[in-house]
């Protein structure tokens, strides 16, 4: 097949599409390029498509005539509760979709989601960086390695102050702190055990906009491993994961950021050994991967079923806070796992001046 670049537009042009997704089409320019934009505010349509030389921007109303406009994917960058609606239009106009995570905030809008893609013969990718990013997969090889012993802990803090206001503490909007951040935990331990959970229990704290403030968990799996994480809006940065076995254990610290270098603490026989690995660009592998996924006609791994698979969790969570009990979970298939022939390694990009738009904390 002759090789060419498969041309994207990104839709929602917030604090996340515009210090990380629209620079690493750079880094992408092998099967990727930017041609349209879609944002409901016209200053930064003017300006993004002047900056990075895009002639086609559109508001929202106009997204039926983006679609249509002969480009090959999209990338959703919208609040959560939109995900499902913008995706499966998408997918009725036989254009790929990159959704950013959460999948969706149901399992019925997961399923109707692949539903669509699998109609129209198109791929659905959930945007999980970190089935790219080597610190992350290097730790599921650690543990397959059997070097740690027996895993059965894993242990994990994920936390990052929220204004009031932003969509991650809007209930409307899809947010939660299990929804923005404790899906990282949950992923992770869910690729790391590579396992899905057949139990879980949550109790939420305080309040932050709308949502909890805070909220910590227990999912159990068979073998009697268990993974536990607690994730907060309401406390400085902590981003880290510890795999805990009866030969040693590794912590990843940070082990979920995209914009500094990742760091292991790997303990054996009583010794410790640090490793860094180097800030890189963590969105430009997902639309290579993607893009690539599209030109060759294969299934991305993280797929629609891997966004369900955190999505049916973190239902669950909620279900256990409200009735203050533990939630069983159905047997759920699941075979692809990310492994690190997936990691692909991109230079660290310049974070560019943002225009109307906030990080979660407000800077
Ligand atoms: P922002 O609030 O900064 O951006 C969301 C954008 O969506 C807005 O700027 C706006 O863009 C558009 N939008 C359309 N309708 C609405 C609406 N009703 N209310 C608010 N915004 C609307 O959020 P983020 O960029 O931080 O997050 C966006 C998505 O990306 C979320 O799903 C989040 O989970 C995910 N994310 C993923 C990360 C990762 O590392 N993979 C990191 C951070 C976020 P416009 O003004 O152009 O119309």
């Amino acid at each position: 097949m002759a090789r060419r670049q498969i041309r994207y537009a990104v839709v929602g042009l917030g604090h996340i599409a515009q210090v990380a997704m629209l620079p690493a089409f750079a880094n992408s320019r092998r099967n990727s390029r930017l041609v349209a934009l879609v944002s409901g505010n016209p200053e930064k349509r003017k300006q993004l498509a002047a900056k990075y030389g895009i002639e086609r921007t559109y508001s929202y109303d106009e997204y039926d005539d983006c679609l249509k406009s002969g480009i090959d994917a999209v990338y959703i960058a919208l609040p959560n509760n939109l995900h499902c609606e913008y995706t499966v239009q998408a997918a009725q106009a036989g254009v790929h979709v990159l959704c950013e995570k959460p999948l969706a905030l149901t399992e019925e809008q997961c399923e109707r989601m692949a539903g669509a893609a699998r109609a129209a013969g198109v791929k659905l990718m959930t945007a999980y960086r970190l089935h790219f990013e080597r610190a992350n997969l290097e730790a599921a090889e650690v543990l397959r390695s059997g070097r740690l012993g027996r895993v059965h802990l894993f242990t994990s803090t994920f936390c990052t102050p929220v204004e009031p206001g932003n969509i991650r503490v809007r209930h409307a909007a899809g947010g939660g702190t299990l929804w923005d951040i404790g899906i990282y935990c949950i992923n992770a331990a869910r690729s790391l055990f590579s396992a899905e959970p057949v139990e879980v229990q949550c109790t939420l704290a305080g309040q932050i906009g709308e949502t909890e403030e805070a909220a910590s968990c227990v999912l159990r799996f068979a073998d009697d491993r268990v993974a536990s994480f607690a994730c907060s809006f309401g406390a400085e940065k902590a981003s880290e994961y510890r795999l805990c076995g009866t030969r040693g254990d590794l912590a990843v610290e940070p082990a979920f950021e995209y914009a500094v270098a990742l760091r292991h603490r790997l303990t054996l026989n009583g010794e410790t050994r640090e490793r860094r690995f180097a800030r890189r660009d963590q969105f430009a592998p997902e639309l290579l991967y993607f893009s690539d996924c599209v030109l060759q006609n294969r299934e991305p791994e993280p797929g629609a079923d891997e966004g369900l698979a955190d999505v049916r969790v973190i239902r669950a969570l909620y279900r256990s806070a409200e009735t203050g009990r533990p939630v069983e979970l159905a047997p759920f298939e699941k075979h692809e796992r990310p492994s690190l022939e997936q990691e692909i390694r991109r230079p660290p990009v310049e974070k560019p001046e943002v225009i109307n738009a906030s990080s979660p904390s407000g800077h």
